[in-house]
């Protein structure tokens, strides 16, 4: 077990702060459960709800044989555009950097035409956004499903939005109706990876006094044998993990828990049998259903005493910023694999900036040459010193450098957009700029993180302090952006 001490966790380790956060003046912590206190193995989890919509589509006579569920072909983040049938990624302005028909990548030519007009907004019921780990089964599915459609293959027509909406309604089943969970609960050292160090940070923090909640959207015989699994076995002596939480929620229906004030009822027994709850939470009580105003309620904490965590960029993190003011934490499990090919880049990425400003010189020198000939060829100006042929000659010879540059410049940068996915890129950008999903994550995520057990070595007493934005006029060495000539 790994005691926390002066040794820096590795980089993608780390806690990535937007907002100052003092964790100090946070009294409670609410844990979501899926994918944040419990990490799943994606390929796993994701391969049997695919295989599982994957029969329920073959017995609607859907032509599935030689499908699989391929856990590269999408990435959270990535927007599903229910008016073409196509997946795409965009920045923070909106603006669709890569597109993907089906499952082929388009062009930057086919890519520009559909899109050039057109700006991703998540609040036109055109574009779902993949929120969470859960949505890359659904994502692979519906871009397999507008292949079998183009190709005339599916039994019945379909619009592509009827067609996202069928295969949705196919994956949303198999979460709720129980054959999923009863088999991943039957092996779940399938589907679970272990994390000792999570249980000990949990601890550190309920001992230095903060009160913490587990707030999951599972139902209670899930959540208890998932947590058993993940937790019981790091913890010391007979402890379980149910004491290490003050109140326990489930069947929360998160983003609804936040903005509504559902009724809460009482689990009271193993089996879950539940009753009307009357009067407050109390301290080692499972609860179902029920709303985020009772909890600050009853438990006489509000806004930004409260520090929540999970995986959802929406359920989890958007609605309890946006309705409760709750200072919030997303758990971004790709970000190892991130950070770490951004290390492994960096002597391409400081490479690039060389040539990046040496292109900017010639392309200066460039601009400066073709001026003079124009000022010389329509008779204005300030003399030139030099002759239009020997201006001419310049141009040219200037041209050749650029050339020569582009194409050192080309693969670099290419390989700067193909990094963690040669379809998609990093998470956290697209193209140059911020992904969209970035930018949701500043927005609306205090801190951001891989996993729950990286609060172990940043302690329950850690000062966040966000960085100083940079702007693109800040004086100093400023990042010049390239590009990739399509
Ligand atoms: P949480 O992350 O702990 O709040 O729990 C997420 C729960 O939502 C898990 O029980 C998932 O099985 C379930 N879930 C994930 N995706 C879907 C879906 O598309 N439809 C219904 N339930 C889902
Ligand atoms: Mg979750």
């Amino acid at each position: 077990m790994v005691l926390p001490d002066d040794s820096t966790p590795p980089p993608g380790r780390g806690i990535f702060c937007n907002r100052t956060l003092n964790l100090r003046s946070v009294r409670a912590i609410g844990y979501d459960m899926d994918y944040t206190l419990v990490d799943y193995r994606v390929d796993a989890f994701e391969r049997m709800v695919y295989a599982q919509a994957r029969e329920r589509l073959a017995s609607e006579g859907w032509p599935m044989d030689g499908l699989d569920f391929d856990a590269r072909m999408v990435t959270r983040g990535l927007v599903i555009d229910t008016e073409l049938g196509n997946l795409v990624k965009a920045n923070r302005f909106g603006f669709v950097k890569r597109a993907m028909h089906g499952t082929r990548m388009l062009e930057f030519t086919e890519q520009r035409d559909a899109y050039a007009q057109t700006l991703v907004d998540l609040s036109e019921p055109r574009w779902v956004f993949l929120n969470t780990l859960f949505s890359l089964s659904e994502g692979c599915l519906f871009a397999q499903a507008v292949d079998l459609l183009d190709r005339g293959a599916l039994p019945r027509p379909f619009e592509y939005a009827s067609l996202y909406r069928h295969v949705r309604a196919r994956v949303d089943a198999q979460h709720l109706e129980g054959h999923l969970k009863a088999e991943i609960a039957a092996a779940p050292e399938r589907y679970i990876v272990q994390d000792p160090e999570a249980p000990l940070a949990l601890l550190d923090q309920k001992a230095a006094g903060k009160r913490l909640l587990l707030i999951t959207n599972s139902e209670w015989s899930f959540t208890s044998k998932m947590m058993t699994h993940a937790y019981d076995r790091h913890l010391p002596g007979d402890m379980t993990w149910r004491q290490l939480f003050d109140v326990v929620i489930v069947a929360a229906r998160k983003p609804a828990f936040f903005t509504e004030r559902g009724p809460f009822f009482e689990v009271v027994d193993e089996a879950g049998l539940l009753r009307p709850l009357a009067g407050p939470l109390r301290a080692g009580g499972i609860y179902l259903g029920g709303s985020a105003a009772q909890v600050e309620h009853d438990l006489g904490v509000s806004g930004d005493e409260i520090l929540y965590v999970g995986d959802h960029m929406f359920g989890d993190v958007h609605v309890s910023k946006r309705t409760l003011s709750w200072r919030t934490a997303l758990v971004l499990r790709e970000l190892e694999a991130e950070v770490s090919a951004l290390e492994d880049y960096r002597p391409s990425e400081l490479r690039l900036m060389v040539l990046m400003r040496e292109k900017e010189t010639l392309e200066a020198r460039l601009s400066r040459a073709r001026l003079a000939l124009q000022r010389l060829h329509a008779g204005y100006g300030p003399a030139s010193a030099a002759d239009a042929a020997s201006l001419e000659a310049r141009v040219q010879d200037l041209r050749g450098q650029l050339l020569a540059l582009d194409a050192e410049i080309g693969p670099l940068a290419k390989a700067g957009t193909e990094m963690t996915n040669a379809r998609w890129g990093l998470l956290t950008r697209a193209g140059n700029d911020k992904s969209h999903l970035t930018r949701q994550i500043e927005r609306y995520a205090d801190i951001y993180t891989s996993r729950v057990s990286n609060f172990l070595h940043a302690t329950p007493y850690a000062y966040f302090r966000s960085p100083r934005g940079s702007l693109p006029h800040d004086p100093g060495d400023h990042f010049t952006a390239y590009t990739v000539t399509p």
